[in-house]
């Protein structure tokens, strides 16, 4: 591992670069990822909570068309749309947040390959940042993370003190974006920054996913999933806060009788219709049973399909629901 000093006047430097090289920057500020062009929005609090919304909707929109069709009586003719491809560098993720294109990596990649995520995804910059606060919502240790993680990071950083950062060059695109700028780059000791890392105060681990693994494949009909399913208003803001919530539905668009758009929009398990069959017949027909998917998809179906847990322990779905449905409780409390 590569480890650098770099000042945080520096740091901002390269984000101007970053800009009018035409690159999109995006940093946590008041609670969200944003566009960020003035730099005294740039805040990089180690302290700060993970925002309220993760950055998935810059590599998977809430809504975008697939593709444009035009009919006649006797032809359909697709008609491909441009892909947004920018490059984009996030500075600043949490490591909840920065390892979350990761796991939903496997999921555009399974049985096909969508390139709309990952044309995207590859010409992300991940500059992560180590975490030194949790609240009572936080679990990234029960899901095989921690705040120093560096996994999903091309870059990490670890404040050494106000003004300078130690910077771990974590992958070869994490490499190749900073080596323009070796200039702002001084010899780093990596004795100081693991020293930092290691007096982070974790979040005490709540549960044993292996066992909740286990427990979930021995209680589908456990009655606990009714006196959830009771809370639930069905709302599915915590799927749209998740940064690894990745459901979708298409539904084509006609604007005429000849001519429409095929869109790809954000869905959530937890709506009502989500599983609503043609015929009329919907498998999951009350909350309990969707609550239960949620919860499975999570911590055992995606360990079964994809070795990896759908989770990244950030809290944002359980700091956000409307009636105080706490994820990090519920999973901790099965065997009770
Ligand atoms: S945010 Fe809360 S109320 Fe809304 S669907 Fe999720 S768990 Fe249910
Ligand atoms: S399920 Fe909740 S805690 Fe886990 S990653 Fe999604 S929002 Fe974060």
């Amino acid at each position: 591992m590569d480890e650098k000093i770099i000042l945080k006047d520096d740091l901002l430097r390269i984000c101007g670069d970053v800009i009018d090289k035409g690159h999109i920057l995006l940093c946590p500020v008041m609670n969200e990822y944003s566009i960020v062009k003035d730099f005294s929005r740039i805040k990089l609090d180690a302290s700060a909570l993970p925002a309220g919304t993760s950055f998935k909707c810059y590599v998977f929109p809430k809504t975008e068309p697939v593709l444009y069709y035009k009919r006649s009586k006797s032809d359909v003719q697709l008609i491909d749309v441009n892909i947004d491809r920018k490059n984009i560098v996030i500075l600043g993720a949490k490591p909840c947040d920065a390892n979350s294109l990761n796991i939903m990596k496997h999921l555009f990649n399974w049985d096909y390959s969508d390139e709309f995520f990952n044309l995207r995804e590859k010409n992300f910059i991940i500059i992560g940042l180590m975490c030194s606060h949790y609240d009572e919502y936080c679990f990234c240790t029960s899901v095989d993370s921690s705040p120093v993680s560096e996994k999903g990071s091309d870059i990490f950083l670890i404040p050494v003190d106000e003004n300078k950062f130690a910077m771990r060059i974590i992958t070869e695109k994490g490499s190749e974006f900073i080596s323009p700028y070796a200039e702002y780059l001084k010899t780093g000791d990596e004795n100081i920054s693991k020293q930092i890392t290691e007096n982070v105060k974790l979040p005490k681990v709540a549960f044993d996913s292996n066992e909740v693994y286990e427990w979930l494949g021995e209680n589908f009909e456990s009655p606990k999933w009714e006196g959830i399913g009771n809370l639930c208003l069905s709302c599915a803001k915590c799927a749209f806060v998740c940064p690894v919530c990745h459901c979708f539905d298409i539904v084509d668009e006609d604007y005429s009788y000849t001519e429409g758009r095929r869109m790809k929009n954000w869905d959530g398990c937890q709506f009502g219709n989500f599983t609503m069959h043609a015929s009329g017949h919907n498998p999951r027909d009350i909350q309990s049973k969707r609550y239960r998917q949620r919860v499975n998809h999570k911590f055992r179906y995606y360990v079964d399909k994809f070795g990896e847990i759908l989770c990244t322990g950030c809290g944002r779905c359980s700091r956000g629901c409307p009636v105080s449905i706490d994820i990090k409780e519920i999973v901790s409390n099965c065997k009770d």
